[in-house]
């Protein structure tokens, strides 16, 4: 085993804190690698409150991972040591049903093995996030970061940013498309840049006034705020596509209605509970689609990276020690996140020297 060290949350009400625990051997297939940084995802900050089901504890959380190759087991040939990679919410997969073999290993008909909330094949545990020093992980999931990308900013792209290129993708936003992103937090800034970079007219749904001006910064043409229904009123009708990033249940039916015909709105948001039911008759009268859409495949993922790398896209970051993942998780719920907490992993060694 190898010892590694990190953050866990040991029950849904405790904050996070010191954790010593073991990674399995490198195998003849696994990549080693030293973590640099790691994004804070909400969805890290559900499963750590127990939100969601299934969540065994104690929990080490992070799926937006950065970090440095330190060895590779004798089979591997994409990866040596030194090279700069990054590890997303998956680490494994069947790799054998028709999504796997589709490249859409997200949804692996037998279920994709997530980067923490998992259980790892190799030894029958659950795995454990990127909060943590260091992680053994399959060569097929472990992606290569473009050079001169920033590392720390290159972080959230591993979830934030291939959970919104993936439908922008999908549902062919670009040129001639006018685009709503809802929510602007980690998801949605991600979700302004690249549907902006894949040429579309951007406007950002908030409810947040203070963030109009950041949304036009970020690319958008135009920012609505979501709780006045008078500036929703003049959007009906007037959106190809909206994705949905909110990560609390809330009223559809607004979001629905700025759809144009045929429009497509896909939630991407996991609340812990649901939205209300959306009103049937905001689907029919205009043939319009609600529609979800979960991570992106490994091959995607790198073509995101790519996409980034060539267009200058990457995240907007507040980089925070480790021992503030609580207070960053709290300003989180307050929706006060500018736009992507980033875990500095050096300052990891300040809560070793305290455990
Ligand atoms: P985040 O940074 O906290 O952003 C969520 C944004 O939603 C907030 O900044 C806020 O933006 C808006 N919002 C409006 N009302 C809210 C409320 N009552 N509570 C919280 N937010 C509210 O979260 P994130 O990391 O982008 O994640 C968003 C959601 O996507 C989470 O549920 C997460 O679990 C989920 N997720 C899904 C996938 C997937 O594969 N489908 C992948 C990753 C994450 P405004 O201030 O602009 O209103
Ligand atoms: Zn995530």
């Amino acid at each position: 085993m190898i010892r590694a060290f990190g953050y866990a949350a040991q029950s849904p009400a405790a904050p996070l804190g010191p954790y010593a625990f073991d990674r399995r051997d490198l195998g003849p297939k696994d990549v080693q690698i030293e973590i640099l940084y790691c994004g804070v995802c909400h969805s890290d900050l559900h499963a750590a409150r127990g939100e969601w089901e299934g969540v065994a504890f104690p929990l080490v959380p992070g799926h937006e991972i950065v970090g440095r190759v330190s060895a590779v087991g004798a089979r591997v040939s994409r990866f040596k040591a030194g090279d700069l990679v990054g590890v997303g919410c998956m680490v494994d997969s069947c790799q054998a049903c028709p999504s796997c073999a589709d490249g859409l290993e997200q949804y692996c008909e037998t279920g994709f093995v997530g980067t923490y909330m998992g259980v790892e094949a190799e030894t029958g545990r659950p795995t454990n996030g990127g909060y943590s020093d260091r992680i053994v992980v399959k060569d097929d999931f472990v992606l290569k970061i473009p050079e001169g990308m920033d590392l720390a900013r290159a972080a959230p792209l591993l979830c934030a940013g291939i959970t919104t290129y993936s439908p922008l993708s999908w549902w062919e936003v670009g040129p001639g498309k006018r685009v709503g992103v809802v929510g602007l937090g980690g998801l949605g800034h991600m979700a302004v840049k690249l549907a902006k970079a894949m040429g579309a007219e951007v406007v950002v749904f908030t409810t947040s006034p203070e963030k109009v001006e950041d949304a036009r910064r970020l690319g958008a043409a135009e920012a609505v705020i979501s709780r006045d229904p008078a500036a929703m009123a003049a959007e009906a009708g007037r959106f190809d596509f909206i994705l949905n990033t909110v990560a609390a249940p809330h009223d559809l039916d607004p979001f629905l209605g700025c759809l144009k015909r045929d429009g497509v709105m896909v939630l991407v948001g996991v609340p812990a509970t649901p939205h209300p039911s959306p009103n049937v008759a905001g689907l029919i009268f205009k043939r319009r689609s609600l529609a979800g859409s979960l991570i992106g495949g490994i091959a995607e993922t790198q073509e995101m990276l790519d996409f980034c790398a060539r267009h200058g896209v990457a995240a907007d970051i507040e980089l925070i020690p480790m021992a503030e993942i609580d207070t960053a998780y709290e300003r989180m719920l307050k929706g006060d996140v500018k736009y992507r907490f980033v875990i500095d992993m050096a300052t990891l060694k300040d809560g070793r020297a305290a455990a």
